[in-house]
């Protein structure tokens, strides 16, 4: 295969949650790939844009607060007025929060249901309607590991990726014949701000370490493949997957 293939030259993406993590390490690989890329976040992607102007592509910050619905349609026809086109979206943005199931409260359930999960479909179909007329794009929603299982402590984080597994196959059942790929990436165990409490409990650090077939935490890095390849045409025939980057976890 080419590497055309993988070319994103001329393309424009927008990456949610692109200031830091996972979310920063797939913008810039997506702009290393040729894209051009909106930022989208509560906290401004200055780094990131640095790290995007510095491969040669074109950054722009769009500030918005995904805890609701109501930038979605901004968000979308700023990225397209201030890079002309909109090609790829990453749904990255994500939050998470940790209490046992007996004393789960209401305002941890909405919030990380509301970030994770409404935000993400509301975009989504923000994006999809241009993209519709357009001709087509690929949506990319950033899953889990509790995509796939229970985990534990994490009720509302673990219903919302669940959940994002489910919104990615019926998205894809609905837009792959208007020419939408939606997949998604399940990461593994990666260092980011989302795990720093996980890397700061020796025990629980320990555990998850043991379990890892590759014996080390990703890396933000780590995801940028694999986010270029479901942009990009390699994956035109590639629809509802969700494609585990996760150090073999899941095979274990
Ligand atoms: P992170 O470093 O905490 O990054 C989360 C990103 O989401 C940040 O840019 C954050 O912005 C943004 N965000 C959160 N709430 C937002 C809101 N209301 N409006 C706009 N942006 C918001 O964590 P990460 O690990 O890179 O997480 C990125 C995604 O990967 C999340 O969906 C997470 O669930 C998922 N994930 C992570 C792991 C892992 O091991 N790290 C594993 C599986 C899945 P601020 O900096 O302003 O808070």
């Amino acid at each position: 295969m080419s590497n055309s293939y993988f070319d994103l030259t001329g393309k424009v993406a927008i990456v949610t949650g692109a200031n830091t993590g996972i979310g920063q390490g797939i913008a810039v690989a997506l702009a290393e790939a040729g894209a051009d890329i909106a930022l989208v976040g509560r906290t401004d992607a200055n780094e990131t844009a640095e790290k995007i102007h510095a491969v040669g592509r074109k950054a722009e910050l769009i500030r918005a607060d995904l805890s609701t619905t109501e930038p979605c349609e901004n968000i979308v026809s700023t990225a397209q007025d201030a890079l002309g086109g909109l090609d790829i979206l990453v749904n990255n943005a994500g939050i998470i929060r940790r209490n046992d199931a007996l004393d789960f409260t209401e305002d941890d359930w909405d919030s990380v249901m509301d970030t994770n999960l409404k935000s993400l479909f509301f975009l989504s179909q923000a994006a999809a309607k241009v993209m519709v007329e357009n001709g087509g794009g690929k949506i990319i929603n950033i899953a889990s590991m509790l995509t796939f299982q229970g985990g534990i402590r994490v009720a509302s984080y673990t219903a919302s990726k669940s959940g994002v597994g489910g919104l990615t196959k019926l998205l894809a059942n609905e837009w792959a014949a208007r020419g939408i790929n939606v997949n998604a990436i399940a990461p593994g165990y990666i260092a980011t701000n989302n795990t720093a409490a996980l890397q700061a409990d020796e025990q629980r650090n320990a555990e998850i370490l043991g379990r890892i077939p590759a014996s080390r935490w990703g890396d933000p890095d780590d995801l940028g493949g694999a986010a270029v390849f479901l942009s990009s045409d390699a994956a035109n025939y590639v629809h509802g997957h969700i494609l585990a980057v996760d150090g073999g976890w899941l095979a274990r």
